[in-house]
């Protein structure tokens, strides 16, 4: 099949995975391009929807945050406090860090793509911004009020954005061309797209193999290379400005765990691994971090 972030149509390497989050073990055909390695895949599912049970994690509902988080949160996206920063340096969190990476501020227009029930958009508003969409096809309950959350496809949304982010869910859909496409006609101009996402271009990929833990056998259908990102970044009309790793700990208990045959699901890590290996796993994600070979990537695009 063509590669669908740098068109390649030579012959691609051939592999079978097998869905592992709730341990199903049902197999599934995948390709990773010869040309750019981004990884794909081929099985057909009959009904994408089914794969998202009403468990899974994007679904739960928001928590309430404390003061703190907010706090935290707000120094984080651009709010400058001592309060902030303390709370930053005791509980880092690397989400907030990276979206506050990009200069947004509290009156940007801000659309998240395939936001589950609005976790990080709900945390957005106590931290005072104060222009929040979300847009998800599988959610249950749409939302109106300090946050907006549509029961939609990007393809129905109209109207215009300053930051839209995809986080983690481009590589759940099929046509991430199409998706792209629709997020570079919701843009402002000067706006900037935000794809937070798993990527081949990775020690873990090449580590574990089959067992990777972001494959995620159905769930992400086009995982890209960082070749691949840029490829299909300008065939929608956009460039990648920037990137930063934004890795974790996960790609290795997470990939640990599949080694060993242990769905994610079944049970926790700190259940499985001591708090000394833990914290050795989030020191070897720091350092691939800098080296640009962690496994999931904050890619910043605007227009080209
Ligand atoms: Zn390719």
């Amino acid at each position: 099949m063509i590669c669908k972030t740098c068109l390649s149509d030579s012959e691609h390497r051939h592999h079978v995975f097998i869905e592992m989050m709730f341990g199903t073990k049902e197999r599934f055909e995948y390709q990773e391009c010869s040309d750019c390695g981004t990884i794909q895949r081929l099985s057909d599912v009959a009904d994408e929807s089914r794969l998202y049970p009403d468990g899974y994690y994007s679904f739960s509902k928001p928590s309430r945050n404390s003061r703190v988080t907010a706090v935290r949160d707000a120094h984080a996206l651009g709010t400058k406090s001592i309060l902030g920063a303390v709370a930053s340096f005791v509980r880092y969190d690397p989400i907030v860090a990276v979206i506050g990476c990009f200069g947004i501020n509290p009156s940007s227009r801000v659309l998240d793509v395939g936001c589950g029930s609005g976790k990080l958009l709900y945390r957005m508003s106590a931290a005072g911004f104060k222009n929040l969409t979300g847009v998800d096809p599988y959610i249950v309950e749409p939302a109106a009020g300090a946050v907006t959350i549509q029961k939609s496809d990007l393809q129905s949304m109209s109207g215009e954005f300053d930051f839209i982010m995809f986080n983690h869910s481009l590589e759940h859909v099929p046509e991430p061309d199409q998706s792209l496409s629709n997020a570079r006609r919701l843009l402002a101009p000067g706006g900037r797209i935000l794809v937070r996402i798993p990527t081949s271009s990775s020690h873990a990929w090449r580590e574990y193999g089959p067992n990777w833990v972001q494959l995620d056998a159905p769930r992400h259908v086009v995982i890209p290379s960082r070749k691949g990102m840029s490829a299909l970044a300008e065939r929608c009309g956009l460039r990648v400005r920037q990137s930063i790793d934004d890795s974790t700990a996960f790609q290795f208990w997470g990939s640990e765990m599949y080694r060993n045959s242990k769905p994610l699901a079944s049970s926790r890590p700190d259940d499985v691994f001591s708090r000394r290996e833990m914290r050795e796993f989030a020191k070897r994600a720091a350092t691939l971090n800098i080296e640009q070979q962690g496994d999931q990537v904050a890619f910043l695009l605007n227009a080209a």
